[in-house]
């Protein structure tokens, strides 16, 4: 596996191999790997000849300064778990080469109400931040197919709008969320969870697919789903959840009725750390 600090050497070394008609993909991350993102980087294998993954812990894209001081970094352990999962090319940029003229964003890109609810909603100025490194890095890759979670649902709804608005030629293929054997949703920021909370952050899945189920039984309806999950969650204690909502899964305009394609999403705090997770419920 190569490594790549600089946009420069990556950029060449990617450009020589396109030359030679390989087929790039690319698996953006933030570092603290874990079984989801090698899925991710698994079904890249399997789709392109040469896997490109990224570890950038994106300043911008924090809304809460203690979340970033603390998003877990766990490099040399990222670097044996990467070149043992097919990992061909890993970018490694500092935040000053990624940010040579510091972070300002003067004109962050518009997307509308997908951007604007729910997430958008509670961590102000994160989406922004996030296209903003996600334009950078796929105008440094370039790749022909990108890889991202279901996981974060929003994100790639928003990336599937950016890859139109810079008229990119890239595919975005969204892969379906790993999860622990109690269901709950893979994530770096699982590790920070106290023994207390890394149980009752179960009950998060576990309430989707309660949800679920009773959507197939047609017994409630929309809304009233949607509070049933909010107060499931809120009932337990050392849970605060901040939405449980229930949306058009194209647009995530408020649903209604079932026979849209729907998805349930929620946040949730436990022990002074959010989680997310979403599920598609038809
Ligand atoms: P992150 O490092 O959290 O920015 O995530 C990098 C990529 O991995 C994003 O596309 C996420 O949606 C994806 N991802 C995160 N958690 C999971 C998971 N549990 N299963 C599948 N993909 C995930």
């Amino acid at each position: 596996m190569l490594i790549f600090k600089r946009i420069h050497d990556i950029q060449n070394y990617l450009n020589a191999s396109k030359k030679e008609g390989q087929h790039i993909g690319f698996v953006p991350t933030m570092g603290a790997l874990h079984k989801g993102h090698i899925s991710l980087l698994k079904e890249c294998k399997k789709g392109c000849d040469i896997v490109v993954c990224s570890i950038f812990v994106n300043p911008t894209q924090f809304n809460d300064k203690t979340d970033f001081e603390k998003y877990p970094n766990t490099l040399p352990a990222d670097i044996i778990k990467l070149s043992g999962s097919g990992c061909d090319v890993l970018f490694l940029p500092s935040v000053t080469e990624m940010y040579p003229e510091g972070y300002a964003n003067d004109n962050p890109m518009r997307f509308g109400f997908i951007a604007q609810t729910l997430e958008g909603e509670h961590r102000p100025g994160h989406f922004d931040g996030m296209a903003q490194v996600v334009e950078k890095l796929l105008d440094i890759v370039k790749p022909g197919k990108l890889y991202m979670g279901q996981k974060d649902y929003q994100q790639q709804l928003i990336v599937q709008q950016l890859i139109k608005k810079i008229k990119l030629n890239t595919e975005l293929i969204v892969c379906p969320t790993l999860r622990e054997k109690d269901g709950l949703a893979m994530s770096s920021r699982n590790v920070r969870l106290s023994k207390e909370s890394r149980k009752k952050a179960a009950e998060i899945s576990r309430t989707l697919r309660i949800v679920k189920a009773r959507l197939k039984m047609h017994k409630d309806g929309i809304e009233s789903l949607e509070k049933f999950g909010f107060q499931r969650l809120a009932d337990i204690t050392g849970l605060e959840p901040e939405y449980f909502a229930i949306r058009n899964a194209f647009t995530l305009e408020t649903a209604k009725s079932e026979s849209e394609k729907l998805i349930a999403l929620t946040a949730v705090r436990t022990g002074g750390i959010r989680l997310i997770d979403n599920m598609r419920l038809n």
